[in-house]
């Protein structure tokens, strides 16, 4: 599914292809796929299904041939749309498995899109770089040369309540801890314990300079947000500009925003306060309140809020994945509401959901709002302040990067 856009978007729905075995090799392992696509029933003498991550909560299930490349197509048609410019928003809400490994399925997801989607849109066409006096390169020897180019950039930015760890894995790179430049930045925002899945080395917060103690570099271009239980609202209002911040030091030319659900609040997770939008009576100040009139306010750090901040605000071009969600009519409801968003124009949180098959599981409610659950939010001051200041250090080091790259 597409959305084109000019002033007034419209939304355009492009059937999904299923993903060639050659598309989806581009990163899965030739025995993972021909395990998963049943290509061959495995070697000999080894418990190939569980090597592969084929068991608990990724178990093998009739049509998981089907299954695999038609996800993986979704996400990558979906990119080719914005790559070719038919679009400035694509979305394929089936995407955005970001556990998915090279080799192996684990939790819940069979076939790593993201990396996929990332991968495509890192050979989409050369950016122009521009002169500082005009777009056109002066004349050498009577011959005009070719135009400088560029790379393009892309970010991928997760608000999953899980450790994007597929995703960042694929593309961390540890030589880059001292010097160079990347074509992807990763940024997950999640929650992170002790024991909580995903275990991931990548999943903590960036070094933070400190006076007595001298944090290891790590590659600037994979960056973890980890927050305590009950996130929701005004955290992540508190953390945004840092988000902000990142995206201006990378200037990415694509954004993959991977919109997990389950720091939802009612979500079966139970971590999360989150709420999907709209007006929350009791914060319902001018700071919270959109400045574009005729519309519904959203509450500044919501879902909605956030994924409204990247597709309406920053002026690229964006690739909307699903994710996380196991509250399934909650699910059902953000992704609608994200929809609304996508086309810039957001339902009333007050809309009632329309008559069908599932309507009793909307009770008691029945209408669109997910509203903030009363977790309290334990992510502290003194925390949001050692966030910030990691981030900023590793904004600094990503202006800088980039200041090297772009004088080279
Ligand atoms: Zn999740």
């Amino acid at each position: 599914m597409t959305v084109n856009s000019n002033t007034c978007r419209t939304i355009k729905v492009v059937n999904p292809r299923y993903a060639s075995y050659d598309e989806l090799a581009v990163y899965h392992t030739r025995q993972y796929l021909d395990y998963v696509l049943r290509r061959s029933e495995g070697a000999e003498g080894m418990n190939e299904q569980d090597d592969l991550g084929l068991e608990d909560d990724c178990h093998v299930f009739p049509s998981l041939e089907k299954y695999v490349p038609l996800v993986a197509g979704a996400s990558l048609i979906a990119a080719q749309t914005l790559m070719r410019g038919f679009a400035d928003v694509a979305i394929a809400w089936d995407g955005g498995r970001h556990h998915a490994q090279k080799a192996r399925a684990s939790g819940f997801c069979y076939v790593a899109d993201c990396v996929l989607a990332i991968l495509a849109l890192k050979r989409a066409p050369l950016i122009p770089l521009t002169t500082h006096t005009s777009d056109e390169p002066p004349l050498v020897d009577g011959y005009r040369p070719a135009p400088k180019t560029r790379k393009p950039r892309i970010m991928y930015l997760d608000l999953d309540l899980h450790f994007s760890d597929g995703v960042s894995h694929a593309f961390h790179n540890a030589s880059l801890a001292s010097r160079g430049s990347s074509q992807v930045l990763t940024l997950s925002i999640h929650h992170a314990a002790p024991g909580f899945f995903p275990v991931s080395p990548l999943s903590g917060l960036p070094p933070s300079p400190r006076p007595l103690f001298q944090a290891p570099p790590q590659d600037p271009y994979t960056l973890s947000l980890p927050l305590y239980p009950g996130y929701g609202n005004a955290t992540l209002a508190s953390v945004w500009p840092l988000v902000e911040g990142v995206r201006d030091a990378f200037a990415p030319d694509y954004i993959v925003l991977q919109c997990g659900v389950d720091a939802l609040a009612g979500d079966k997770c139970a971590v999360g306060g989150w709420s999907l939008g709209g007006v929350d009576e009791g914060d319902a100040d001018e700071k919270a309140a959109m400045d574009i009139d005729e519309r519904p306010p959203l509450v500044a750090g919501s879902l909605g809020w956030c994924v409204d901040r990247v597709v309406n605000h920053w002026g690229i071009k964006t690739l909307l994945l699903g994710g996380g969600g196991y509250n399934h009519p909650n699910a059902a409801r953000a992704y609608a509401y994200l929809t609304s968003i996508a086309l810039n124009r957001p339902l009333p949180l007050s809309t009632h959901i329309p008559d069908h098959t599932f309507f009793p599981a909307y009770a008691p409610s029945f209408i669109l709002d997910v509203p903030p659950s009363t977790m309290q939010d334990t992510n502290t001051d003194t925390y949001l302040q050692e966030v910030d200041a990691a981030f900023s250090a590793a904004i600094a080091t990503l202006r800088e990067r980039r200041k090297v790259t772009e004088a080279a």
